[in-house]
């Protein structure tokens, strides 16, 4: 079948066609369709039987160009066979936390998914005062169990490789390496600044050398270490959430990276997010205690995380294929275990940095910080969220753990 961009009217024609959808829908005549695409890349579709809303499913379709910009930021439809392979990799590990795939069309370049009902995006409802007491839980398994599976710790150093070979991501890690490493730090046209942002706090990132030398590690980090298969764009905006449940979407970005890059995003996301709650209303018993959860949150999802992927990487070092079991024993191995934990702490605080940077100042802001109305009160969150920034990419390798970062954003 050759690809054309499926509209709201041509979706239930589609999906009658498609073998999958008959044990789904009891018919295709009086179907609902909405686009609800807020992203900047795809078309998202929910489709439900307005009969029986009980009925439901997503349709997402990816376009042969950014839908942000248009089509004069071409991108392969490709990146579709990725996302698709990305979500029933990962759900195959942790089938709580991802949406089941239902059909997949390569031709097409779109996926057909279960459709979350009870649960909305994790940075709207955070926004709306609304916080999750499982999300750090949910959130810290999911990091342990994709981080450690996709690895060498796991895998045989064959399917590592051929791993990477599937999941070469190149249209868009190169979007991360311009707008996260690169952008934010030249004076590149994707940028926009808050017009109250002193121009000094820009400088303070822009004009530092040593910074500037840093985020150039982590670049470097990001484009050659491949250890494990990651998300590739685990923010708050792809996380969706219940009472109860927490589910992660849109891998789009998954390829084969630094472990520490999915932990940096999500930290950085909920330090970004403590200090737009500072901006909207200081002092206010709300946004204190969403601030509290948030700083209680990013610590336990690095605490849940380390604390469960070193219990799985203790359980399978002697069998399968763990390559440390037999390298390694009693204290040598443990020092080893200990030394790489600190490497991916390490890592996750200087991607945390440069993720803040980014949405601050490069392209892509977090509404968090962006939609604060008072152009001063968001300069204050900004200058804030830089300050701290600078920090986690100079200082990462003086912080002991997450309570020494807690006490930075703090100050
Ligand atoms: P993009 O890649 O364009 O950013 P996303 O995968 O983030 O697209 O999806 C865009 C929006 O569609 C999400 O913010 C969410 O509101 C909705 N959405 C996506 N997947 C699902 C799903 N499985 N169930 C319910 N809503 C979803
Ligand atoms: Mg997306």
């Amino acid at each position: 079948m050759e690809f054309r961009r499926l509209t709201e009217a041509e979706i239930p024609g589609y999906l009658q066609d498609v073998p999958a959808m008959q044990a789904r829908f009891s018919d295709f005549d009086d179907l609902d369709v909405s686009e609800v695409g807020d992203g900047n890349l795809n078309f998202v579709f929910l489709v439900s039987h307005r009969r029986d809303p009980q009925q439901t499913v997503v349709v997402k379709q990816a376009v042969p160009y950014l839908r942000v910009v248009g089509q004069s930021w071409p991108l392969t439809r490709h990146r579709m066979d990725i996302e698709t392979a990305a979500l029933r990799h990962f759900r195959a590990l942790c089938p709580q936390h991802l949406p089941e795939v239902f059909h997949a069309d390569s031709d097409m370049s779109l996926v057909v998914m279960e459709r979350l009902r009870d649960h909305r995006i994790l940075r709207g409802a955070l926004l709306d005062g609304h916080t999750f007491d499982s999300v750090a839980a949910h959130l810290s398994t999911f990091m342990a169990h994709s981080l450690f599976h996709g690895s060498d710790l796991y895998l045989t150093p064959a399917a590592k490789r051929d791993a990477v070979k599937r999941f070469t991501n190149v249209e868009l890690c190169k979007i991360t390496e311009d707008l996260i490493f690169t952008h934010p730090y030249d004076d590149s046209p994707t940028n926009s600044y808050n017009p109250a942002l002193p121009r000094d706090a820009i400088d303070r990132i822009q004009r530092n050398p040593l910074l500037r030398a840093a985020v150039g590690e982590l670049k470097y980090a990001f484009m050659t270490r491949a250890e494990t298969l990651l998300h590739g764009d685990l923010h708050v905006g792809s996380v969706m959430v219940s009472e109860k449940e927490t589910y992660v979407i849109d891998p789009e970005f998954a390829f084969y990276g630094p472990m520490g890059f999915d932990i940096g995003i999500l930290l950085a996301n909920f330090f970004l997010a403590w200090y737009g709650q500072g901006a909207r209303a200081p002092g206010g018993a709300d946004a204190t205690h969403t601030q509290d959860w948030l700083l209680r949150t990013a610590a336990q999802c690095w605490d849940g995380f380390a604390q469960q992927f070193m219990q799985l990487w203790q359980a399978h070092e002697h069998g399968g294929a763990g390559f440390i079991g037999r390298d390694l024993d009693g204290a040598s191995a443990q020092a080893y275990r200990d030394a790489f934990m600190r490497q991916v702490f390490q890592d996750s605080l200087g991607f945390a940095g440069c993720e803040m940077v980014r949405r601050v100042l490069g392209l892509a802001k977090v509404a968090d910080i962006a939609d604060v109305a008072d152009p001063v009160a968001r300069a204050s969150a900004e200058t804030g969220a830089l300050r701290l920034a600078e920090r986690l990419l100079l200082q990462r390798h003086q912080a002991g753990s997450m309570q020494d970062v807690l006490t930075w954003v703090r100050a």
